[in-house]
């Protein structure tokens, strides 16, 4: 297939979702992220917790067959057997044996999902009952999960009322219409079908080696009735989800339930130590209690009951060589909250139908996929993750979920490219212009985004002609054919004169070594050095103002590696920080502060650098710089005078702003900074409460992706819709804005700086 025709087709699928199931899971989402910033807030020790969490997941990964073996002694000292599956036919294989063609009620499983367990029973003639509310749905409309943890997301109320109207043949007057209702019609249904079962399904969040120790986390309950109703319990789960102690549950508790959906706790959290001493429940026996009819060994309530069965299937499938696999290895300390896809812009649009493999969704899903499935199906979704880091802080375990994706995208393109899949007809063209690290035959489109130094030097240097060129309805239609770069946005305009170019003209510093508060470089990043002029000659005249001493050197114009990043040329990315280290440090080391305008790219310095440059060299290089507000803050905290700013009062009646903090900025906590500083001098500011605007980078400019990255938007829109200022941090937020809004946004150093 043609890449415009699989273009078309991909933008044509999410136009469909975000018609069909955009409403649903936006509300879902957002309001579960909503729930998490709220939960989070009450905790004193969220940071602590979680690194507590981290160094648990890290340490039980280590020792994975160490802690299998002790597990094993556990279960089997306890009366129950494991096995460990390499395979999902192996898994299958042994609880097909042990289910023998008997009813089966489950709880919620991913990893039995990731098994086609349900159909493997199925074929068996088992009679297979999902006992959570969103999977029990889903069974009913015959739909796969479209978010980890509430499967169900992208339906509506009034749909999933429809659909148990339908099924059952209710009329009218039968039919449950309320949340409320609905939940009782559904429980009493599902209540009947435990009581028949002969083997409950069940998965584990955490499975402690010291004791067998099952935990199971669920909002419904049904987990537990599941594991004790029926006299014969299946436990399925993957490898990495044993953890040495029962203690060590004790950080993921807390953290569960306030990453996932906002809930202070998990409604039930249940450890279950099977096979368990209780006796299965009799129903004909229902008015007299459990105690009266005898737990296993009369007193010895800790016994197994002697009817009871309990077997633990623990899952490989791939999770042993991601073990060993040092970028993806981190997938395996996921504990499937879902923050990471609830704090996703994309994925609160659109949802986990287009933003997820065969079973896996959201940011991590791309480890998961890659790791179980393999790169074919994580290339399906891969270029969804824009990179954004809003996951990074919301994820428990402090999983750098960007970073797999990138690593991930490296090795499609390899591959695509191995194929002769990537460059298509005009690859020839991009190839030889933009000489990279990259292999012949990568996508032309990621290599012309990931060479945006190039293209930019270019354009500066045959301004305005190349604005013309570029601009040129041919040129934008070819563009767009062959390229995939959508006609609905503008390009950046390059400048003629660059801001080195500038500085340089107006005779460099104009503040003296002997009267300087401090020395600095404003970074000249691709953008602000080719295209966003403006705002780097703000930044300068707002650093002379407060007294530094400012340069601009040629040698610093040096592009941060963001750009090949984005697009997973890891390789390029490598050579690019490299050459961005030896130009700043050396400016570093002469006593200069290094003030950085894009956030993306200060995001390289303090979070991509640490993988792609040796260990010292990346903290040299993140302790050396700021960002341009960040800065500002600091001189004014250490008693600059703000008199030659521009204040809230000089701005007249453009003193109210509407503010939108870049995505990584939030990310690395800058948002603060540039609200202080605003206010400080009088402005009233209005942050916005969007994760991403939604244009991040080039992401927008795709063809296949511009409604989406416009609905991504749409939450600023309503929020700013009436605004008279507004402000932006990045470069591609003030882009999406003027889309979203029609009219240019500002960088807040803008509204800042002394007058030219
Ligand atoms: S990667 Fe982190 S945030 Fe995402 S589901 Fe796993 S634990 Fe939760």
């Amino acid at each position: 297939m043609s890449k415009s025709k699989s273009r078309a087709e991909t933008a044509a699928r999410i136009r469909h979702l975000l018609d069909t199931e955009g409403d649903a899971v936006a509300e879902n989402t957002r309001g579960f992220n909503r729930g998490r910033y709220e939960s989070v807030r009450e905790l004193d020790d969220y940071e602590s917790l979680k690194s507590a969490a981290r160094a648990i997941k890290e340490d039980a990964i280590e020792r994975i067959p160490e802690l299998i073996d002790e597990l094993r002694e556990s279960v089997e000292a306890n009366g129950g057997h494991l096995y460990v599956a390499a395979d999902p036919a192996e898994a299958n294989a042994y609880v097909r044996e042990v289910v023998d063609g008997g009813n089966v009620v489950k709880s919620k499983s991913m990893t039995t999902e990731e098994l086609d367990l349900n159909d493997a029973l199925e074929a068996d003639g088992a009679a297979v009952t999902e006992t959570d509310l969103g999977e029990w749905v889903l069974q009913l409309a015959d739909e796969t999960p479209s978010h980890i943890v509430g499967p169900a997301v992208h339906k509506s109320r009034e749909g999933i009322a429809d659909l148990f109207a339908e099924t059952f043949g209710l009329d009218d007057d039968d039919r449950p219409e309320t949340a409320e209702e609905l939940t009782r019609f559904a429980r009493e249904k599902l209540l009947a079908d435990i009581r028949e079962a002969e083997v409950g399904v069940t998965g584990a969040n955490f499975l402690a080696a010291d004791s067998g120790t099952l935990a199971l986390v669920t909002s419904e309950g049904n987990a537990r009735k599941t594991a004790v109703v029926p006299d014969t319990h299946v436990a399925v789960a993957g490898v990495e989800k044993v953890i040495p102690t029962v203690e060590d549950l004790a950080p993921f508790v807390e953290l569960i339930g306030r990453s996932g959906t906002g809930q202070d706790i998990t409604s039930y959290v249940s450890l279950l130590t099977p096979p368990v001493s209780s006796p299965p429940v009799d129903f004909g026996e229902a008015d007299s209690p459990v105690a009266e009819r005898g737990a296993a060994g009369g007193d010895g309530a800790t016994d197994p009951h002697p009817d009871r069965e309990f077997h633990l299937v623990l899952v490989d499938n791939g999770r042993l060589d991601l073990r060993e696999d040092d970028d993806l290895r981190e997938t395996l300390y996921c504990i499937r909250c879902g923050a990471c896809s609830n704090s996703c812009g994309n994925f609160q649009s659109v949802g986990g139908h287009a933003f997820g493999g065969e079973t896996y969704s959201g940011g991590i899903a791309t480890g998961w996929e890659a790791g179980v499935e393999g790169l074919d199906t994580a290339a399906e979704f891969n270029d969804l993750c824009t990179g954004c880091s809003r996951c990074v802080p919301a994820c428990p375990v402090e999983i750098d979920i960007p970073w797999i994706n990138t690593v991930v995208r490296d090795r499609i393109n390899r591959g695509d490219a191995a194929d002769g899949e990537g460059s298509g007809s005009v690859g020839f063209l991009v190839d030889g212009l933009t000489p990279d690290e990259e292999p012949a035959g990568l996508d032309p489109a990621k290599r012309l985004f990931g060479n945006f130094e190039t293209l930019a030097k270019l354009g500066s240097a045959t301004a305005p002609l190349s604005n013309l060129v570029a601009n040129a309805r041919p040129v934008r239609g070819a563009m767009d054919r062959w390229l995939g770069i959508t006609r609905e946005r503008d390009l950046p305009a390059f400048e003629r004169e660059t801001l080195v170019d500038w500085f340089d003209a107006r005779g460099g510093p104009r503040v003296s070594e002997g009267l300087a508060r401090r020395e600095a470089v404003v970074y000249p990043d691709v953008y602000t050095n080719h295209v966003a002029v403006d705002r780097g000659r703000a930044a300068v005249r707002t650093l002379e103002a407060l007294g530094v001493r400012v340069t601009v050197p040629e040698s610093t114009a040096v592009g941060s590696g963001r750009a090949p990043l984005s697009q997973g040329m890891v390789e390029t990315a490598r050579r690019k920080a490299e050459r961005c280290r030896d130009a700043l440090l050396p400016e570093v080391d002469a006593g200069r502060d290094v003030v950085v305008i894009e956030p993306s790219d200060l995001a390289a310095f303090e979070r991509e650098y640490e993988r792609l440059l040796p260990a010292d060299d990346a903290e040299r290089v993140a302790d050396g710089c700021f960002e341009v507000l960040e800065y500002v803050y600091g001189l004014l905290e250490n008693g600059a005078d703000p008199g030659g700013l521009t204040t809230a009062e000089d701005a007249g009646g453009r003193a109210r702003v509407a503010y939108h903090p870049h995505c990584q900025g939030k990310t690395l906590d800058l948002e603060p900074y540039t609200v202080a500083v605003l206010e400080r001098l009088g402005y009233e500011v209005d942050t916005s409460e969007t994760e991403c605007c939604g244009m991040a980078g080039s992401f927008g400019y795709k063809s296949e992706y511009y409604e989406l990255s416009m609905d991504v938007g749409e939450p600023l829109s309503e929020q700013f819709g009436d605004a008279e200022r507004v402000l932006a941090s990045g470069t591609s937020c003030r882009e999406q804005l003027d889309a979203l809004l029609g009219s240019p946004a500002e960088h807040p150093i803008e509204a800042i700086a002394p007058g030219e």
